[in-house]
């Protein structure tokens, strides 16, 4: 496992396995935030990075979505650490095996049922910022997906609303995205938001993302034959 400072606020964690995976640590004056938690064997990698990096105590765990490749750590860093995780509301009949994905044939719990919480809402219903990181729902590639951005450091950690290929955007993995033409509308959130950096789980970074946005939603659009409408 690597680690990488991305910003002053936050770390990569990466490794390899078959593709590429990573998991981000924010920090803050209290306590970390996990934002992710990859596969079961980066369990020991997570907890010895926070641990050594002294910035105090895993203080919880926020996912992009429930796909199990994304919350892999997090059974055995909730009884290890006692952690409070969190991901939207509209993911979670699905990460907790209710409910079959989008596309998929069969409901797959990929977190026990109860230990994840619904992200927040301030009184005006929208999603609470946590640790510097406001999440947005951006659906497609799972119905419950969420980017989370750092606004201080101008990063933003996208999970897997994208992967990436030579410093530029790419879709995220067809097979398992519920929806194209949703990940595509979702990902004018770059436009909103004009990130300086943008961090995705399988792939590296992309820097200034929202200049390869036009190309990228062209591309896309093309490969899956998705009306320009969806997005305009
Ligand atoms: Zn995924
Ligand atoms: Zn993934």
């Amino acid at each position: 496992m690597k680690a990488e400072q991305i910003s002053e606020h936050v770390w990569s964690l990466s490794t390899w396995l078959v593709i590429p995976l990573r998991v981000w640590v924010v920090v803050e004056p209290d306590g970390v935030t996990l934002v992710d938690a990859g596969i079961p064997f980066l369990t020991k990698g997570i907890l010895s990075f926070i641990d050594q990096l002294g910035a105090g105590p895993l203080k919880q765990i926020v996912l992009t979505h429930g796909h199990s490749d994304h919350v892999g750590a997090v059974k055995r860093i909730v009884e290890a650490r006692k952690t409070p995780v969190f991901a939207h509301e509209i993911e979670i009949p699905y990460l907790e095996g209710k409910e079959p994905y989008p596309r998929r044939k069969k409901a797959e719990m990929t977190v026990t049922p109860g230990v994840v919480q619904p992200l927040r809402k301030t009184a005006e219903g929208e999603l609470e910022t946590t640790a510097g990181l406001t999440p947005y729902h951006t659906p497609g590639h799972s119905p419950g997906h969420v980017v989370y951005y750092h606004e201080a450091d101008g990063v933003l950690l996208a999970g897997d609303l994208f992967t990436s290929k030579a410093g530029k955007l790419n879709r995220p993995m067809p097979m398992f995205t519920a929806d194209m033409a949703e990940a595509l509308k979702s990902s004018l959130i770059l436009r909103e938001l004009q990130p300086a950096h943008l961090e995705v789980c399988h792939g590296k970074p992309v820097k200034r993302p929202a200049e390869h946005l036009d190309e990228y939603l062209q591309t896309t659009a093309r490969a899956h034959a998705i009306p320009e409408s969806v997005w305009q």
